[in-house]
């Protein structure tokens, strides 16, 4: 895909981005393979967590003015935006704190002899990223790497060229060397020759199956690992003892944040009966009670879709699941306006034979189920492909634990929604991909973990 910002509220282009030329690819390889032999990845660690805790300053310092451009790129809310990057800045504070810690070798009991693990860096990653969390999917990946020593090169999304380009000048002005995180505007193929690269030691790619598929397949093609974090179609249960309230609140949110277009969304609703009637009436009403509008208006909860193709896929989609025996409680198309936005939508009566059943809306979709008992909510959200988040209401939480260990995904959270925080490991399981970001252990994918022995 070309790299242009097309603001998807006004639909008017703004700027359009040449790609890097291959010299250029090769000039920025060069320079994170040189700095990955150098002092700066493989020596004292303290240097590099500066550079974070300065990151984390200078995150907040520029909060409203990134709001702003991910507002113009891809059409989040402001106060989305503003909370995306405060959600940034403390994920680089916590690995300026903790990241000494978490990379301490390990000591191992052996009858050989004195044995540890150290934590060392294993070189240059490749990072490919999608548009929906324009500053999050970066830092993600690139504030654990500074900490062990990684170099990143990363290629953002096409429509996201001005939030990709920004990153890298904060990484460098918070003090990393030039060219330790570097922002590539390249191609599919370009990435698939750069990982064929010996310099590149690793790849992280979040987005879709399809991206993720080629993208892994062709590292593990060249021998190389690979962490991948995709799609979902996450569960939001609410059983007959929630506090409907809050479950309603928390489920029109949980499907209408960054409008509908995050992996770990509310997807499909699974209510038991006895409260059926009362959670649906609440949630179609707080459905249709979001206002849409510009972004940049502060009043806004519903900015437009990222993308016209982003609006086709998800219209197409719906009227599919309509023609196969979906019924809407309310939306169901397009929004009649300027703008890539589509109305918030809920569809029932969604059938096991209809394509949408096991399918992911990234857009303001909900797909509500009903059903009878425990068992059935189990059996319900494990009849998925995906396997990535989920959340379950109820006033009894030893109930809700024993039905969140039956549920087959990466993540549950009980009386809230799926969330991102920088210590919790973030990551799934099925088609939802491999391998986890954040926390302890997101830091210790893509390390060497050498082991010492001393006989
Ligand atoms: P993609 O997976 O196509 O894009 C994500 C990133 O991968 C972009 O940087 C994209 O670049 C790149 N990419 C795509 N194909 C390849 C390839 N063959 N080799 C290397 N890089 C590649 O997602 P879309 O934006 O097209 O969204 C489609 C669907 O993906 C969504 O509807 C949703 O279901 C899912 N998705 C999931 C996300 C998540 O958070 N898990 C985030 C975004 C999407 P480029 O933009 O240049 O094509």
């Amino acid at each position: 895909m070309a790299y242009r910002t097309l603001n998807p509220f006004t639909e008017q282009l703004v700027e359009d981005y040449p790609e890097h030329t291959d010299d250029a690819v090769e000039a920025a390889l060069a320079k994170a393979d040189g700095l990955f032999h150098s002092d700066w990845s493989k020596g004292d660690i303290q240097p590099r967590l500066a550079v974070l805790k300065s990151l984390s300053g200078l995150l907040t310092d520029n909060r409203d003015d990134l709001a702003r451009t991910m507002a113009e790129e891809m059409g989040k809310p402001l106060a989305q935006g503003q909370g995306e990057i405060d959600l940034c800045a403390g994920i680089a504070a916590y690995y300026a704190e903790k990241a000494a810690d978490f990379l301490k070798p390990d000591k191992i009991d052996s009858e050989l002899g004195e044995a540890w693990v150290e934590f060392q860096p294993i070189g240059v990653l490749l990072a490919v990223e999608p548009w929906n969390f324009p500053i999050y999917q970066l830092i993600r990946v690139v504030a654990p790497a500074i900490a062990v020593g990684n170099p990143v090169l990363y290629k953002h999304a096409g429509i996201v060229p001005r939030c990709a380009a920004r990153f890298a000048d904060l990484v460098r002005e918070a003090g990393a060397p030039e060219g330790f995180v570097a922002n590539l505007y390249i191609s599919s193929e370009k990435v698939a020759e750069l990982i064929g690269d010996d310099r590149i030691q690793g790849v992280a790619l979040t987005g879709s199956e399809g991206a993720g598929a080629k993208v892994s397949a062709r590292a593990s093609e060249m021998l190389k690992k690979s962490t991948l974090e995709l799609g979902g179609s996450d569960v939001f249960v609410v059983l007959d003892d929630a506090d409907i309230e809050k479950a309603v609140a928390a489920g029109v949110e949980g499907r209408l944040s960054n409008a509908g277009q995050v992996c770990t969304g509310s997807k499909r609703f699974i209510v038991q009966k006895s409260v059926s009637d009362a959670f649906i009436t609440g949630f179609v009403e707080g459905m249709k009670k979001a206002v849409m509008g510009d972004p940049l208006d502060e009043a806004t909860d519903l900015g437009p879709l990222s993308s016209e193709d982003a609006l086709k896929t998800l219209t197409k989609q719906v009227q599919e699941a309509i023609q196969h025996g979906a019924k809407t409680l309310t939306g169901g198309k397009p929004a009649d306006r300027t703008g890539f936005f589509y109305e918030p939508t809920v569809l029932t009566d969604v059938a096991r034979d209809n394509p949408a059943f096991y399918q992911e809306f990234f857009g303001p979709v909900a797909q509500v189920f009903v059903v009878e008992d425990d068992d059935a909510v189990v059996a319900l959200a494990n009849d998925s492909h995906f396997g990535l988040g989920g959340s379950i209401f109820s006033g009894d939480t030893d109930r809700a634990r024993k039905l969140a260990s039956r549920i087959e995904t990466g993540m549950v959270f009980i009386n809230t929604t799926t969330t991102s925080m920088p210590e919790l490991p973030f990551g799934g399981v099925k088609r939802s991909g491999f391998g986890r970001e954040l926390g302890d252990v997101g830091i210790k994918e893509f390390v060497n973990r050498k082991l010492v022995v001393v006989s």
